[in-house]
């Protein structure tokens, strides 16, 4: 199968610059499933990156009949990958507008629902296609009017990607073990993208509050069932996750050659690539709401000295780090205990052991959810 690759400039944001983004196609544009992967939003995380390279490699070997279509874009955030400002990457905010690249995707939703309204029918199927075709209208609508480069980058992905079958956005973390983020109302059904990536992790919410690009894929087909669903069937037609392949120096071949062939089996097991991918390997731990992550962060500023690695499971009230001031006058007096709110798997840690009043210094996954986790409960 032959590989198609396609350039899409972006809004010229100033005289003589012009950027665009590389977007790499397999199968015919008719064909069904349709996997979407992306890497680089943030731009300064490379895992997926790299990864996506290996899946292009091993694609393009051709062992294996592609069935669908895939269309891979492994840098998808050339915006934040110039940022470099003296000698560090910025990619996770614009610098014009102070914006996390990954979260305000916007949201056409109630367009979308006033324009399939009378449009939907008895067959599942059918209103899939009524809806992805008028998602994709609104999505070119919406980009004409774009204002901004980041905007138009953010409806360019959204118009490549809304009408797949499966989309992954591969992040990573600080410092952390893989682990994924997907809409509850995709789950269980989203089961083999944990379990195929070998998930530790896996963090469900409808709703997280930042709208990133995952759930402005996966998010409409819950409205629109929620507006509609009572007399037609709308399924959740976009299994759409936010992929984190472990911490941000968690970059090379060997680590990405093996989450690469993981998603090479994630698609043979969707039918989007012919070949046997095996069993579905079991998933390591159950599913939890992303509403029972509690994000440790610093109250003070100074030097962290971790307790647990990476991994642990702990308890409420265990202390899982020292922060040190170190111009205390009395040493004794300048450390204080950092301890775990909730009882749950410690998956990130920060790379950086400086820290100021509201640092995330760690994320724990627990079962229960946590009171005041309302509203944004992604970090930014
Ligand atoms: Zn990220």
């Amino acid at each position: 199968m032959t590989r198609v690759v396609s350039r899409f400039p972006l809004l010229p944001m100033s005289l003589g610059i012009e950027r665009y983004l590389t977007v790499h196609t397999y199968g015919e544009p008719d064909i069904r499933p349709k996997a979407y992967l992306q890497a680089g939003m943030h731009a300064g995380e490379l895992p997926g990156v790299l990864t996506l390279h290996h899946l292009i490699r091993m694609l393009d070997a051709g062992e294996d009949e592609i069935l669908g279509q895939v269309t891979i874009i492994p840098v998808a955030n050339p915006i934040g990958q110039s940022q470099i400002v003296l000698g560090t990457l910025h990619g996770r905010f614009g610098l014009q507008d102070g914006v996390n690249f990954n979260r305000a995707f916007p949201d056409v939703v109630a367009e979308v629902g006033d324009a399939i309204a009378g449009r939907l029918g008895p067959d599942a199927v059918g209103n899939v296609a009524v809806i992805r075709e008028a998602l994709l209208e609104a999505l070119a609508l919406h980009a004409s009017e774009a204002e901004t480069e980041a905007e138009y980058l953010k409806l360019t992905l959204m118009r490549l990607s809304a009408d797949a079958d499966l989309a992954l956005d591969l992040h990573c973390d600080d410092e952390a073990l893989k682990h994924v983020y997907m809409a509850q109302h995709s789950w269980p059904a989203g089961g083999d993208v944990a379990a195929d990536l070998g998930m530790p992790v896996t963090l469900l919410a409808d709703d997280s509050g930042g709208n990133p690009f995952d759930e402005s894929l996966s998010k409409p087909w819950l409205d629109l069932r929620t507006r509609f669903g009572a007399d037609h069937p709308i399924p959740s037609a976009c299994l759409s996750a936010t992929v984190e392949l472990r911490g941000m120096a968690d970059v090379g071949d060997a680590l990405a050659e093996e989450d690469a062939t993981r998603l090479y089996r994630l698609l043979q097991r969707r039918g989007i690539i012919a070949g046997d991918p095996g069993p579905l390997p079991k998933l390591e731990r159950p599913a939890l709401p992303l509403s029972g992550m509690e994000v440790v962060k610093a109250p003070l500023p100074g030097v962290l000295s971790y307790r647990v690695p990476l991994g642990s499971d702990v308890v409420a009230g265990q202390p899982i780090a020292d922060l040190i001031d170190p111009t205390a006058d009395d040493p004794g007096e300048g450390r204080i205990e950092i301890k775990a709110g909730t009882d749950g798997y410690l998956f990130t840690r920060r790379a950086h052991k400086f820290v100021w009043p509201g640092t995330v210094i760690a994320k724990i996954a627990g079962a229960r959810p946590i009171e005041r986790r309302r509203g944004r409960m992604l970090t930014d």
